[in-house]
């Protein structure tokens, strides 16, 4: 068996995936960003054209089920650009569907169901499964979605990629995974610099998982510097080889190309310099090269 990553122009082998963001957006709509919708393909495609322009070779848009997922505009903008473009299937935390929403009565068979479709015989393939958790809980509508991401995993082997809330319960979830059969190198924890506690990030890197850091640019909740510094803090505790780092662009008003910013480019043109002035290149083609390799790829099931 061989290791692949499941783009949407087909499977790559993990090394052609090169510079990757691990976590982006290229559509996002959700009741729980009003006004700040994005869905459109042409200009993702010039937003897109602006991670190409610094070198970025791949994108994992963590975009679920739902809430804009666009499978089919993803491989457009895949098209035409040559970026590498991984999507997700999956659902994301309670707080982003209605009470009526028809996802909320699914069982969770039939949501393991539509996970392994999309995964494995759609006309175009996710090449991950999203989830999503509350603030410090985990609501009984995501414990039947990452009882079906689970189910989903076992019969694909498609890594789990988790939305954490505020950064919380990070080491949690890995155990809760693990209670459900899947390891911790099949699990992805965005988000966690949320919660900039370099100590509770160890305890959380302890578990094997995969840390993912995606809030340069957010500079009215902190600044490059506090990210920068969590970095050193878990290189330093070890945990260089579990790091990725993403934009997490996940509204219109930073987008560029809809007249926002800072733009999908700035973890590549802003904050990569600063890492590698700071903590050095071989570190940055760890991060986000050598990483998103191993921690995107599986074997995919017969
Ligand atoms: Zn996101």
């Amino acid at each position: 068996m061989t290791s692949v990553v499941r783009a949407v122009r087909g499977d790559l082998e993990p090394g052609e995936l090169g510079p990757t963001d691990a976590h982006e957006h290229f559509f996002l709509t959700t009741p729980v960003q009003p006004g700040d919708e994005f869905a459109d393909v042409g200009l993702a495609t010039v937003e897109a054209l602006t991670l190409v322009a610094v070198g970025v070779r791949a994108v994992v848009d963590w975009t679920p089920i739902g809430l804009g997922r666009d499978p089919e505009g993803l491989l457009d903008v895949s098209q035409a650009t040559g970026l590498h473009i991984v999507g997700a299937t999956g659902v994301h935390r309670d707080a982003h569907y209605p009470p009526d929403h028809p996802l909320r009565s699914k069982t969770e068979g039939e949501l393991a169901d539509r996970f392994a479709h999309d995964l494995t015989t759609a006309p175009v393939r996710s090449g991950v499964i999203k989830v999503g958790a509350s603030y410090h809980r985990l609501q009984p509508f995501e414990e039947k979605v990452f009882a079906a991401a689970a189910e989903a995993h076992h019969r694909t082997a498609a890594p789990i990629c988790v939305h954490t809330e505020h950064g919380t319960m990070g080491a949690h979830i890995v155990e809760h995974l693990r209670g459900l059969g899947v390891g911790p190198r099949s699990v992805v924890l965005a988000h966690l610099d949320r919660n900039p506690d370099p100590v509770e990030h160890a305890e959380t890197g302890a578990t094997g998982t995969w840390l993912q850091l995606d809030g340069p640019g957010r500079t009215k909740y902190w600044p490059d510097s506090t990210v920068l510094q969590l970095i050193a803090d878990l290189v330093e505790a070890g945990l260089g080889g579990q790091l990725l780092l993403g934009g997490d662009t996940g509204r219109r008003s930073a987008i560029r190309a809809y007249g926002g910013g800072p733009g999908m480019d700035y973890l590549f043109t802003r904050f990569r310099p600063r890492l590698e002035h700071q903590l050095g290149e071989q570190l940055s083609r760890q991060i986000f090269v050598d990483n998103p390799a191993r921690a995107f790829a599986f074997e995919p099931a017969p």
